[in-house]
């Protein structure tokens, strides 16, 4: 079966004064119908940018798409011009954003900023449009619906205008609802609110999502795939069980280290990853990690790792994962 998105070996880079930004490096995931892949990483790993290319939202210049395809259902995107994009764009694939202030219209009713694309994209009548805003308003949780139709977004507590842009996104029922941080800037009963709300809606309409996020715990409540990624890089990729119970990278065993865990009914620090994430003008030469990894082999500073399989599609690409290499504990023990 083919998938919904397939990403082969896409390529980002961003021309600056200061030289090219290498800011996606042979990044390659696909999603399938009605699944929830998560993609997790710092600022600056490319994790945005890699979305943004889906949608075609990266500037050229200064971007530059160096190499890859986007398939969305057999049709690589990448080759779509401005108009066909746009068509795509509205109906079948959608997108929200960390804060819905920027993508709302602060002069447009709620209720006309969800008809649009009904009216634009569906043909539906004003009247027709109207009851499915309502509707939608109504699915997305958001009290008193008819009401609420005729308000303006800043009538709407942060919470509410993040559900107002969930009912945007998904009122054309979109095969791919692309979440870029949706809940970052909520507090956290805010945030489990929408979140289970994108899960309910999820299951409900059978729509397939990309959810970014640099929050390993929203991972675990949201994904059933998630792809870890470091300075433009994917290091490692798999099912959310394996890859909770069974990390092959170095730097997902940092991320998940620093996940704050409960413990006897305290709440442990959190321990950050040393060090900070390489210039991107000019990555290392070999694994990108290597220069904050305390397992780092002489072939790290050398060669890009080539990915390692394990079960169930579960990728890491680390050099100790190559059966010649030595354990991370004798590494360790030998006073790393
Ligand atoms: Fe560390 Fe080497 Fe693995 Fe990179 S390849 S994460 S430097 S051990
Ligand atoms: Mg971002």
């Amino acid at each position: 079966m083919s998938h919904l998105l397939e990403v082969k070996n896409l390529e980002v880079n961003f021309k600056t004064y200061g030289g090219e930004v290498k800011a996606v490096r042979d990044v390659s995931f696909h999603v399938d119908k009605g699944e929830i892949l998560a993609i997790v990483g710092e600022s600056g790993s490319g994790k945005s940018v890699t979305v943004q290319s889906i949608m075609g939202l990266i500037p050229t210049p200064p971007g530059i798409i160096k190499g890859g395809s986007i398939h969305f259902k057999g049709q690589d995107l990448l080759k779509l011009s401005k108009r066909e994009m746009r068509k795509i764009k509205g109906s079948k694939i959608s997108m929200i954003f960390q804060d819905p202030m920027t993508s709302l219209n602060p002069t447009m009713r709620i209720g006309a900023q969800i008809e649009e694309g009904l009216i634009l994209h569906q043909g539906l009548s004003k009247q027709a449009a109207k009851e499915k805003a309502i509707e939608m308003i109504k699915l997305v949780g958001i009290p008193n619906p008819a009401e609420r139709y005729n308000q303006f977004p800043h009538e709407f507590s942060g919470g509410m205008r993040q559900r107002a842009m969930i009912a945007i996104a998904l009122a054309c029922s979109p095969e791919l609802l692309i979440a870029d941080e949706p809940t970052t800037a909520l507090d956290v009963t805010i945030q489990a609110q929408v979140l289970e709300l994108m899960k309910d809606l999820q299951n409900q309409l059978e729509t397939s999502i990309i959810l970014i996020t640099h929050d390993l715990g929203v991972v675990a409540e949201t994904a059933e795939r998630v792809i870890v990624m470091y300075a433009g890089m994917m290091v490692e990729s798999g099912t959310v069980t394996e890859l909770f119970e069974n990390p092959k990278h170095p730097y997902t065993w940092g991320l998940l280290e620093s996940v704050p865990k409960v413990e006897d009914g305290e709440k442990q620090p959190l321990i950050p990853i040393e060090g900070s994430p390489p210039d991107l003008f000019s990555p290392p030469k070999g694994c990108p990690f290597a220069p904050r990894c305390k397992y780092a082999m002489e072939i790290c500073l050398e060669e890009v790792p080539p990915g390692f399989e394990f079960n169930d599609g579960h990728v890491a690409r680390c050099w100790l994962n190559d059966p010649r290499a030595p354990k991370a504990e004798d590494l360790i023990a030998a006073g790393r």
